[in-house]
């Protein structure tokens, strides 16, 4: 089975197209800048990158273009558009609606614009991503896999803020999560290379990159994260606060003269890493320029670092204790000196080990902490697209069986 993954944003389009007989990449790629000048599609095939610029004003043309090329006699790795049997496309936003991947018809479509309303920076451009595909390919199953579904497990003691119960109950205001496809991945694949099942294992996954989060995976469940009702709580991020007094946000505004919208995009865009150091929002310039001794570089990866710590204190108590903790995404599979420093500096009470050799690595899957550690410490690469594909390929194959 062939299974195209679409992740659309509001100005891009990501794919990947892979054979779920193998779980081989076949292609893959990036529309960007669609609607803006300067439109392109980066598309890969067995490493070989090609650059196509065109003008792109909308998302159907841009995965019209996609399309084309899968089947293109020069990049193609398809003789004909009917092999593509399902698209599987990422979806931000589920509300309380989608606890799970589902196959997408009408009405899911719809439930899915109506979750705009939560989401409306991402939501609208799924859509948008959706549409375009059932345009162009009629044939093919198309199913949406959510952000926040693998985090509606989670009890209300959790995702129940301690704010008047009836934002809740009028406008679902809630603490919801993201990254959960990550999560889900990251937690499944630690399992396994524990050779154990997920129901006994209390694990906590730490999805650390430009966008970060913290996950508490108790029997296979999240129980806790993060992240909330946006993407904005939890942890210190590439240019997102995370955690501040809401108290912050109208005393800002009265003392700039600014708007909560423009606060609250400095917030998203103008703070975390971005807002400390004034300059940087990538954890390379800022890793580089704390080794040099930059005294702002190194309080940003400071904070970065602590953060990330007391979200594993937090989530140790609330499973009353942890067998592993796994790092992801692109900090924390590509920088040993962020883990390493996490390990050292605050997790030794939970007899935590780390073993500084096996660590210095990048973009592995690895236990990183020595056989005496009473908690295993590990690297697990996130693969959000092969999540997708498994879902994807999961509810076709039982929709077929259903219909036999
Ligand atoms: P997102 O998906 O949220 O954009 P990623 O998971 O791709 O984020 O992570 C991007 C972050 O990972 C960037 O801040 C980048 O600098 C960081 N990163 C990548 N490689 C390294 C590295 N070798 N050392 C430190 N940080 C790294």
């Amino acid at each position: 089975m062939k299974v195209l993954v679409i992740n659309s944003g509001s100005s891009s389009i990501k794919y990947q197209l892979l054979n779920m007989d193998n779980e081989n990449v076949l292609a893959k790629g990036l529309v960007e800048r669609i609607g803006i000048d300067g439109s392109r599609i980066v598309h890969k095939v067995n490493g070989e990158k090609n650059i196509i610029e065109d003008n792109i004003p909308d998302h159907e043309k841009g995965l019209k273009m996609v399309l084309d090329l899968l089947v293109s006699s020069d990049h193609g790795v398809l003789e004909s558009l009917e092999e593509i049997d399902a698209v599987g496309h990422r979806v931000v936003h589920g509300g309380e609606r989608f606890a799970s991947s589902v196959r997408i018809n009408k009405e899911v479509l719809d439930t899915i614009e109506l979750m705009s309303f939560l989401a409306p920076l991402h939501n609208p451009a799924n859509v948008m991503g959706i549409k375009a595909s059932m345009e162009l390919l009629p044939n093919a199953e198309q199913v949406g896999v959510f952000d926040t579904s693998f985090h509606q497990t989670m009890p209300q003691t959790s995702y129940l803020y301690a704010i008047p119960y009836e934002y809740y109950e009028k406008y679902k205001v809630r603490r919801y999560g993201f990254h959960g496809t990550s999560h889900r991945y990251v937690a499944k694949r630690t399992a396994e290379v524990l050779g154990k099942k997920p129901e006994d294992l209390k694990i906590i996954t730490c999805h650390i990159g430009n966008g970060a989060s913290v996950a508490a995976v108790k029997n296979g469940k999240s129980i806790d994260t993060s992240m909330g009702f946006t993407p904005l709580e939890g942890l210190a991020m590439g240019t997102r606060s995370g955690d501040l007094d809401p108290a912050i946000i109208e005393f800002i505004c009265k003392e700039e003269n600014i708007t909560p919208k423009e606060m609250l995009n400095i917030l998203n865009k103008k703070s975390g890493m971005l807002g400390v150091t004034k300059k940087y929002s990538d954890m390379r310039d800022i890793e580089d320029n704390a080794i040099e001794g930059e005294k702002v570089s190194r309080m940003a990866f400071d904070i970065y670092e602590y953060r990330i710590a007391k979200y594993i204190g937090a989530y140790a108590a609330a499973m009353n204790g942890v067998d592993a903790i796994v790092f992801t995404a692109g900090v924390g599979e590509n920088s040993p000196i962020m883990r390493e420093e996490i390990a050292e500096r605050y997790l030794g009470y939970l007899g935590v080990k780390i073993d500084k050799e096996v660590n210095d690595f990048k973009g592995k899957e690895k236990i990183i902490s020595t056989d005496d550690s009473k908690v295993k410490l590990m690297v697990v690469p996130t693969n959000e697209e092969l999540m997708i594909a498994r879902d994807t390929k999961e509810i076709v194959e039982n929709n077929l069986n259903e219909l036999k």
